[in-house]
């Protein structure tokens, strides 16, 4: 799925429920999702989802071993990774590739490129 098509479902599961063209920033609204919001926080609700999914933070080993190749993460110490077929590479390191154990996590995200 692209990042274009993330976004537009995600603005589909998290539209208003009803969309009143009178509500004002302070005015509540009930999001797709089941969540109450008034529409400034709702717009900022929207934002974190679509952050979340686009550059997901990673919390362990198995999570990094789903990503996809050519996946970059920076680690909690700030070290970039690169994911190749087989192993993970920091990113101002040559030689052997590392597994993904070496990452402190969490972790967020780079760039995760596109699958089918
Ligand atoms: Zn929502």
């Amino acid at each position: 799925m692209s990042d274009i098509d993330r976004i537009v479902q995600i603005h589909r599961d998290h539209r208003a429920v009803t969309i009143d063209p009178t509500a004002g920033e302070g005015d509540i609204i009930e999001c797709y999702c089941g969540w109450w919001y008034t529409v400034d926080d709702h717009a900022s609700h929207v934002a974190q989802v679509i952050d979340a999914a686009l550059r997901p933070v990673i919390e362990n080993i198995e999570e990094l071993d789903a990503l996809p190749p050519d996946s970059v993460v920076r680690g909690r110490t700030g070290m970039p990774w690169h994911k190749d077929d087989a192993a993970w590479w920091p990113a101002s390191i040559s030689g052997v590739g590392r597994d993904a154990s070496l990452i402190s996590l969490p972790a967020r995200v780079l760039y995760m490129p596109e699958v089918d």
